[in-house]
């Protein structure tokens, strides 16, 4: 008997779906139908899911194995068998709790964090009841290997001898690509039960497998209702059918609305903050992060298409291809399509793949076309199951292990060599360190260490001055010897997580040459090109903090820190309440956020709109007064708390008389409002614009947010609130979802004094000359003959062609004209980062001096709005300075510089400040979170 079916065993009569149903059924037709009409058609009732037509395959998924019965198979448990039905989260807890009982020696259930709405996260570790036993001294083992500084030869052999090789499987970061969770439970279930798999046994021998079935809850429930409620009598395969299409915002994000699987190093979920703890404390030696893609594809593994990022290893490459093909092995022997290298790159290092491999694992995806649902009509006609999908991830995840148990020591021995190879890198690189002076936006930098901390990266401070020579400026210049004040963090390169470490702190990364020769032959054949995410990311740039690389290690002393002890500390209030007011500088993240706690628990404050002087201090415009009286009577508590908590010192004046800028009741200043902010909700908003938008304001800011629906917002009352956020859009855009009624409602809004913030595509859309609310343009591509490098030929000669204009049927016929389209928009940016330069004296540019470092991923070139029409805040950087980091077609590279980045536009009595792409990108930029602020902070009511 192969795979074991349990069906009859269960006191429930007819599980959710599968054959087993029909089963029960003819056995209720046959002599009993007469007798007990009721019970029979509360079973058809019941079974009235039974795909038909199309049964799933019933191949087993294990040809030719038996399982041991005390070890419970999914359908006792749950209802439905392996690929039966779609396992929610409850029934994923519910049969990982039923094997770690069946088999505690051999299994052990890891909690290891908790979801938004509230969903544990878990994993399973599976091994020897020897290894269970000593699964301490196995992570104690693994976390050695992974600082080898002072290891010696004799005792790493010893460990490579003596430890197992930790593999991790985690399944479903995006909740609508199902089918790994419940392969993840049947990967498990044929560990603990197989009893004469050889391959099983090796994995045992060898290994202790790390499972995560569901990485994503929230989403996946999200997903599971949405294709369970529209499911009828049968499972529909139609592509389009309610239940493989989702309601907004679908089953990928999680409830943030964010992409777990780019969030990786920015750490910005508490999910992924629970996966990357979980990393560290056990280094797998392999990752293997388990998708679903189109339910037209087949299945896709390692290795990798182009570019692979250079710093992952040669010895790294090899073992992608060596896992790859064992898979392919695998999968001759059942028959499944695959293919390797082609769409999934491996260049960005916040993909669950990325971020091991910088680390010393080997990450890898895996990807499988969707049913997304039950059963699903590919193209060709074939009919695509769940359980088709179950079962490749299982062979896949199978083999994955194999391959690791046939090279245990090996794989121990390749992490081992990544880690030194990461100290060695401090010795030999021509970057030492990287020192991060302890200026500027305090709480920005602060958060920065925190965040490499929590990942692994070591940071130390400076308890003296530093010295260090060869020290380069991020934002370019000459290096030179520098002195670093006291309390300035240093991440040295002499560390075993310096890969990652220089992955995210050095700017740029060439991509394969080959690959981007070919991106500009397809582009220029208007195909689509392959880049896959962004091209930059640089931390530093990102958070806008000031960093040098340092061809040196930097002299002085210097202490490590654990994380979140950067910027412990560092917010206060005297203990004695200040006369008159607190002034707090503007231009620091902490400063906006005390603020919006302010204004939300009834303090009144003031901005000032031009800088001063007070008691030989210096306030930049955009500074807040918080005046002692007519205030809560907490206040002086409340500031204390607050500043604490948010990392700022407010200045006591006991005396309002300034030396130099305006008094506190100047009239270039601002009573502030607090803020009410709405965003547009559900279809053709981008999910994760919106997601992006909502955890910034309320999560890190503590800015309430209303989600509107956009079909609803011609009926909202919109005055209520005043901010109203369109974040970008997908699909057919605004113009098609709020039609005249919408667009007149949020016109309304403003004309009464609203402030309207929209990003990338929603601003295009206030260009449309029906909403008319952005008098900016969305530029064309440029032609060759726009650009006057490419005026004329190189070898024309001027004045031949002055004296004689060439008739046109004399001029050969020019291929590459005619095909060029009339109009076009500009080729899109892969996610650069690029310079604006900021206008120091609008409100919306307060608390940044001249320039800032955007994330430019659009084809989005806007032309600067008119002097008599509004202002142009943020406009792209010229020449050199555009571009920070990643790739940008050279066309656009003439063609952007100067053009808008964020424009304000005052209409009627309120005020448009619309982005030309959006600064929240996954909430990773927290260099331009002032920008986002000032609009929400600063603007209503002037
Ligand atoms: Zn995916």
């Amino acid at each position: 008997m192969a795979h074991h079916r349990a069906s009859g065993a269960r006191s429930t009569p007819c599980p959710r779906s599968g054959s087993p149903c029909a089963a029960a059924l003819r056995r209720l037709r046959a002599p009993m139908r007469a007798f007990v009409p009721t019970l029979f058609s509360f079973a058809a009732a019941l079974c009235a899911q039974v795909p038909d037509p199309g049964q799933p395959p019933a191949a087993p998924f294990a040809p030719g194995i038996t399982y041991d019965a005390r070890i419970p198979p999914l359908e006792l448990v749950t209802g439905h068998a392996f690929g039966a039905e779609i396992s929610a989260h409850a029934d994923v807890v519910q049969y990982l709790h039923a094997l770690a009982a069946a088999a505690p020696d051999r299994m052990q259930l890891v909690e290891y964090g908790t979801s938004w709405e509230g969903r544990r996260l878990w994993y399973a570790i599976v091994g020897t009841p020897a290894n269970v036993q000593r699964l301490p001294k196995i992570r104690e083992g693994m976390q050695r290997l992974a600082d080898p500084r002072g290891l010696a030869d004799a005792e790493a052999d010893a460990l490579v001898k003596d430890l197992p090789a930790v593999g991790w499987l985690a399944n479903c970061v995006h909740g609508d690509e199902p089918s790994g969770t419940d392969a993840a439970l049947l990967v498990l279930y044929h560990l603990l039960a197989a009893q004469n798999d050889p391959v099983a046994a090796k994995v045992l021998q060898e290994c202790v497998v790390l499972v995560d079935p569901l990485q994503n809850p929230d989403g996946r429930d999200r997903f599971y209702h949405s294709t369970r409620a529209a499911r009828g009598r049968w499972p529909d395969a139609t592509p389009l059918g309610a239940e493989h299409s989702q309601p907004w915002p679908g089953g990928r994000v999680n409830h943030a609305l964010f992409d777990m699987n780019r969030d990786w190093f920015a750490m910005t979920q508490p999910e992924t903050q629970a996966r990357v703890r979980a990393f560290l404390d056990w280094w797998p030696l392999v990752y293997v992060d388990l998708h679903e893609m189109g339910g037209n594809s087949s299945y896709y593994f390692a290795p990798p298409a182009a570019p692979v990022h250079q710093e992952i290893s040669a010895g790294q490459r090899g073992w992608l291809q060596r896992y790859g093909q064992n898979n392919a092995r695998w999968f001759d022997r059942f028959g499944f399509d695959y293919f390797t290298r082609e769409a999934y790159d491996s260049f960005y290092p916040g993909y669950g793949e990325g971020w091991p491999t910088f680390h010393g694992s080997v990450g890898m995806t895996f990807e499988m076309g969707s049913a997304r649902g039950l059963v699903y009509r590919r193209k060709d006609d074939s009919l695509l199951f769940y359980r088709d999908g179950v079962h490749r991830h299982f062979v896949a995840s199978m083999s994955t292990l194999e391959t690791l148990a046939n090279g245990r020591d090996e794989a121990l021995r390749s992490f081992l060599q990544h880690r030194r190879a990461g100290v060695a890198r401090g010795e030999t690189g021509p970057v030492k360190a990287y020192v991060f002076p302890d200026r500027g936006d305090r709480t920005r930098l602060t958060r920065l260490m925190n965040l490499l901390l929590a990942q692994g990266i070591e940071v130390q401070q400076a308890k003296g001055e530093l010295q260090a020579a060869a020290c380069k400026p991020l934002l370019g210049g000459e290096a030179g010897t520098v002195a670093f004040a006291a309390g300035s963090y240093v991440v040295a390169m002499a560390q075993p997580a310096s890969t990652l470490a220089h992955v995210l702190l050095q700017p740029h990364f060439d991509m394969d040459p080959g690959f981007l020769d070919e991106q500009k032959r397809r582009e220029q054949r208007r195909r689509d090109t392959e880049f896959y995410d962004l091209t930059a990311w640089a931390l530093p740039l990102l958070f806008g903090v000031e960093s040098f690389a340092c061809g040196e290690l930097p002299r002085g002393e210097l202490q490590k820190l654990r994380a979140g002890d950067a910027g412990a500390g560092l917010g206060s209030v005297r203990e004695q309440p200040p006369a008159v007011a607190y002034v707090v500088a503007w231009g620091q993240n902490g400063a906006a956020a005390m603020l919006a706690d302010l204004l939300r628990v009834g303090v009144k404050a003031r901005c000032i709109d031009k800088a001063f002087t007070l008691a030989g201090t210096e306030f930049p415009a955009g500074s807040y007064v918080v005046k002692v009286h007519d205030q809560p009577a907490d206040l002086h508590a409340r500031m204390r708390e607050l500043a604490k908590a948010h990392g700022v010192v407010p200045f006591c004046a006991d005396s309002s008389w300034v030396d130099k800028g305006p008094n506190f009741g100047t009239n270039a200043g601002l009573v502030l409002k607090v803020p009410r902010v709405a965003v547009a909700w559900d279809r053709p908003v981008n999910a994760n614009s919106a997601g992006w938008l909502r955890y910034l304001l309320e999560q890190r800011y503590g800015v309430p947010v209303t989600p509107l629906r956009t079909h609803e917002l011609a009926r909202v009352e919109l005055d209520r609130f005043t901010v109203l956020v369109l974040p970008e859009s997908a699909g057919a855009g605004y113009a098609a979802v709020l039609g005249k009624g919408g667009a007149d409602a949020i016109k309304g809004f403003v004309e009464r004094g609203g402030v309207l913030v929209t990003f990338g595509s929603a601003s295009r859309w206030l260009m449309d000359k029906d909403v008319a609310l952005l008098a900016s343009e969305a530029e064309a591509r440029q032609k060759p003959k726009d650009d006057p490098k490419h005026d004329k030929p190189k070898d024309a000669d001027p004045q031949q062609q002055g004296d004689k204009p060439a008739a046109a049927a004399d001029k050969p016929f020019d291929y590459e004209t005619a095909i060029r389209p009339d109009k076009e928009t500009p080729p899109n940016t892969p996610g650069a980062i690029l310079a604006v330069t900021i206008d120091p004296d609008h409100w919306l540019g307060f608390g940044y001096r001249g320039s800032a470092s955007v994330v430019h991923d659009s084809s989005n070139i806007f032309t600067p709005v008119k002097l008599d029409r509004g202002t142009n805040v943020a406009i792209y950087a010229t020449g050199d300075q555009l571009v920070r980091a990643g790739f940008v077609w050279d066309e656009s590279r003439r063609q952007l510089p100067q053009k808008a980045y964020l424009v304000h536009q005052p209409h009627g009595r309120g005020h448009v400040v619309a982005f030309a792409e959006d600064p929240n990108v996954r909430a990773f930029a927290d260099g331009l979170n002032l920008l986002l602020l000032n609009a929400v902070l600063l603007t209503a009511g002037r």
